[in-house]
């Protein structure tokens, strides 16, 4: 398996680490935005409500002032001051002491219910009350008439630095009856005071408008004394809303022109609103600080956060890669990694697992090693001994020369079991001694003692191992209590010595010994290894031993085969030289040479010569059949002329055929020319052959042909007559093969035929066979070279040879 890419491995762990930290990080800022806008929030409502407190405050102190006003002119006429409805001279006492006393009344003046003035003290000078003037339509008087105080608007008269007010009241000498209307002309700069005296923060301030949206009160005097109009501004639009309620807090722009929190008190009796403006970058400048603050640590905090982040990354993901390269390279197959990690945690433990176990493997590893190495060996050596026992047994089975195999299988059981030498021994049963066959890396003057001096069943290891019939394993033969410590092997400086027997069926056939040098005796591997070395010795003492029993054999078979021959040779010899003198009698007796034949004797002497003709080519057959085996016939090579010894077939087969009814006839492509060869076998082969076609065909006819085949010349015998059965085609050749028994009773024959043909073909170094389908018809063929050769001759007589 491929390991995974340091990049990718890489992106989890930073992906992980985003994860995480957009998780903690997004849900603190989260947490963080909300507390800071409630927290705003809280400021703000916290801000707006004091900025309202001021308002009402500055309001009710104006709103006292001038009510205090109004009820300092209403105490001032008292009932008694008015007697029959003019003023009484208390009344007028008390008017003027009120006007002294309160330095804000700056005129007033009593009107009667006629609406005329009857009576006027000014402040500043010696005032006449205008009778004429007639108020009873003035707004003021109406409501002063009517039983209410009246409050007018702020005017300045004659372009004065003072606001000024008119304030009238009934004067009620008892509780609904109106005697007259006190009016006042009020300086109202007291509310300077009141808004001057209001400080919002550093910068805010407080002031107030008329009805009509008048600037009437302000820090700024000047602005006052320029009847500043306010009336587009927007918080004091809106106070023209009917829902806008006595009072309020608000965003505006302030008369600055910059945005600023505004807070309004209604003054109703006045028609008045008192207004308090603060910039908003003042008004919520500490709340904005301490949250510039708070957000301020929060990021320090996520800073820290993140740079411990990295830190634990580092920490964790360092030590892990580490870790994981340590665990590839021990993939690769480097066993000597180790790792160094001294982070003091579970990592370092994690670390020293890892090296103890890289050790462990290490040492595993080496100890596996070690065992393939020994294994190794050790299989090394089982195929050098399979090798060396096949090749023995190779030898065993390939090669009929005992000594040989003896002296291969010596050589490698001597050197496959690392001894300093050994020998094979054949027993011989007639002397009860051990005969030494072989031996390896032995001195000669030791395999000279070994040869003179055989060891016996009594008086040797070789002995001891063959009557128990089991290998005898010495390990040290200095030893004195060890058998046969003796013998000259001793002297020869061999120690361990190994004696394994080799028997047959009880029959002791000899036995293997090898010596080594340093005592220690044998292994039993070695020792099976040494049985199964004995075994091929065995099988192939019995090999040889079978194949020397068999060419014996061999021999005393052919030399009676050939005495047979001799004497078959010699007896056709012996009998066709009677036999020739009874036909000729018979021929003699049957020409009339012994006078005329009675007639009764011709029958009997007809059949006497046909008979004995018939004994006579059986003789000359077997003559020739036992010449041949004898190795006694040889071809006579001469030049001859096929085309002669075809017309001469022709000529003595044609009244044969002729005789039969049979159709005959001879078909050469062209003249085939001389041959070198034995004719006269050639032209008996040619009749036998010729003669078998007409004998064996009812009716129908036989054709010969002949054809040059390169240097060969083929005749082909073809007959329409019984034909051969397919399992019998195989054995026409052999002697006396007659094929099936009824039909060789129809047709008479020796049987002999075929085989002295096959014979003589074949010296000639040519083949003959038969092609035939029964009740149809058989085609014999042979083929013989044009010219004959010494050597195709030889092969030919070979090939004889080894056929019988
Ligand atoms: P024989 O004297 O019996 O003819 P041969 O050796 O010449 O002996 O032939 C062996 C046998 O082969 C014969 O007995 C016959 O069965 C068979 N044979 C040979 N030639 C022919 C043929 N042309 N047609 C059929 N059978 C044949």
């Amino acid at each position: 398996m491929a390991p995974p890419s340091p990049d990718r491995r890489g992106g989890i762990v930073r992906r992980y680490f985003l994860i995480f930290a957009a998780l903690i990080g997004g849900s603190l800022a989260a947490g963080l935005f909300v507390e800071l806008a409630f927290r705003f929030q809280e400021a703000r409502l916290t801000l707006q409500s004091e900025h309202q407190r001021m308002a009402e405050l500055a309001a009710l102190r104006i709103e006292n002032y001038v009510e205090d006003i109004a009820q300092t002119l209403r105490i001032a006429a008292p009932p008694r001051g008015l007697k029959d409805g003019r003023l009484s001279e208390d009344y007028l006492f008390n008017l003027r002491t009120l006007i002294r006393n309160t330095p804000a009344i700056r005129d007033a003046f009593v009107i009667g219910l006629d609406g005329h003035e009857q009576f006027r003290e000014s402040r500043i000078a010696a005032s006449v009350p205008n009778t004429a003037a007639d108020h009873s339509a003035d707004p003021f008087f109406v409501a002063a008439r009517d039983g209410e105080t009246y409050y007018g608007p702020v005017k300045f008269p004659n372009d004065s630095l003072e606001p000024r007010i008119r304030i009238a009241v009934p004067i009620e000498p008892f509780a609904g009856d109106v005697a007259g209307v006190l009016a006042a002309d009020v300086n109202v700069r007291y509310i300077w005071d009141v808004v001057q005296d209001i400080h919002v923060g550093k910068s805010g301030y407080a002031y107030v408008v008329s009805n009509d949206g008048i600037l009437i009160a302000h820090p700024d005097l000047h602005l006052v004394l320029q009847h500043k109009d306010l009336s587009d501004l927007p918080q004091i639009t809106q106070l023209r809303d009917p829902d806008s309620g006595e009072s309020g807090t608000g965003e505006y722009p302030g008369l600055s022109g910059a945005r600023a929190l505004v807070a309004y008190q209604r003054i109703p009796s006045l028609g008045w609103t008192v207004l308090v403006e603060r910039p908003l970058m003042e008004a919520y400048g500490p709340a904005l600080l301490s949250l510039g603050r708070i957000g301020g640590i929060f990021l320090a905090l996520c800073v820290l956060a993140f740079a411990a982040a990295v830190r634990l990354r580092r920490r964790v993901v360092k030590p892990i890669e580490a870790l994981r390269q340590g665990a590839v390279r021990l993939e690769s197959g480097d066993l000597d990694a180790r790792l160094s990690l001294k982070t003091g945690d579970e990592f370092e433990d994690l670390a020293e697992d890892f090296n103890r176990m890289a050790a462990r493997l290490q040492e595993a590893h080496a100890g596996l090693e070690h065992k393939v190495a020994e294994r190794t060996q050790a299989l090394e050596q089982s195929l050098g001994e399979v090798k060396a026992l096949s090749d023995t047994m190779q030898t065993v089975s390939a090669s009929l020369d005992l000594q040989k195999v003896l002296q291969t299988i010596v050589v490698h059981a001597t050197e496959l079991s690392k001894s300093d030498g050994g020998v094979i021994y054949e027993f011989d049963e007639d002397a009860q001694v051990f005969r030494f066959r072989a031996g390896h890396l032995l001195r000669p003057e030791f395999v000279t003692e070994l040869v003179a001096a055989p060891p016996t069943l009594l008086d040797s290891i070789i002995g001891r191992a063959a009557v128990l019939n089991e290998p005898q394993n010495i390990p040290d033969g200095a030893e004195p209590t060890a058998p046969h410590s003796n013998t000259p092997v001793l002297a020869e400086g061999y120690r361990s010595m190994l004696a394994v027997p080799m028997t047959r069926g009880g029959r002791v056939l000899g036995g293997i010994v090898l010596g080594r040098k340093v005592a220690g005796g044998y292994s039993d591997e070695e020792i099976d290894l040494l049985r199964t070395f004995a075994n091929g010795c065995t099988i192939a003492i019995e090999h040889a031993r079978l194949f020397y029993e068999v060419g014996r054999k061999n021999t005393a078979l052919q030399l009676a085969s050939q005495h047979k021959s001799q004497f078959l040779a010699n007896m056709s010899h012996e009998l066709r030289t009677p036999m020739n003198a009874i036909l000729g009698f018979t021929d003699l007796m049957l020409d009339g040479i012994y006078g005329d034949l009675n007639p009764r004797l011709r029958k009997p002497i007809d059949q006497l010569q046909v008979n004995g003709q018939h004994l006579l080519r059986l003789i000359n057959d077997v003559l020739d059949l036992s010449k041949i085996e004898a190795g006694r016939l040889e071809l006579s090579l001469a030049e001859y002329n096929v085309d002669e010894i075809v017309e001469a077939l022709q000529a003595a087969a044609y009244p044969l055929a002729q005789a039969k009814g049979l159709a005959f006839g001879v078909s050469s492509e062209s003249r085939i020319g001389n041959c070198y060869g034995d004719s006269k076998r050639m032209f008996q082969v040619l009749l036998n052959i010729t003669g078998n076609a007409i004998k064996f065909t009812r009716y129908g006819g036989v054709n010969i042909r002949v054809a040059r085949e390169n240097g060969d010349v083929h005749y082909a015998v073809r007959d329409t007559g019984i034909g051969i059965p397919t399992e019998e085609l195989g054995s026409i050749f052999e002697e006396f093969g007659r094929g099936d028994p009824a039909i060789a009773k129809e047709f008479a024959g020796t049987g002999l035929g075929l085989t002295i043909a096959k014979r003589f073909v074949t010296m000639h170094g040519g083949r003959i066979w038969a092609e035939s389908t029964f009740n149809v018809g058989s085609t014999f063929h042979i083929v013989v070279p044009r010219r004959v050769t010494a050597a195709s001759v030889m092969d030919a007589a070979l090939g004889a040879a080894g056929e019988r």
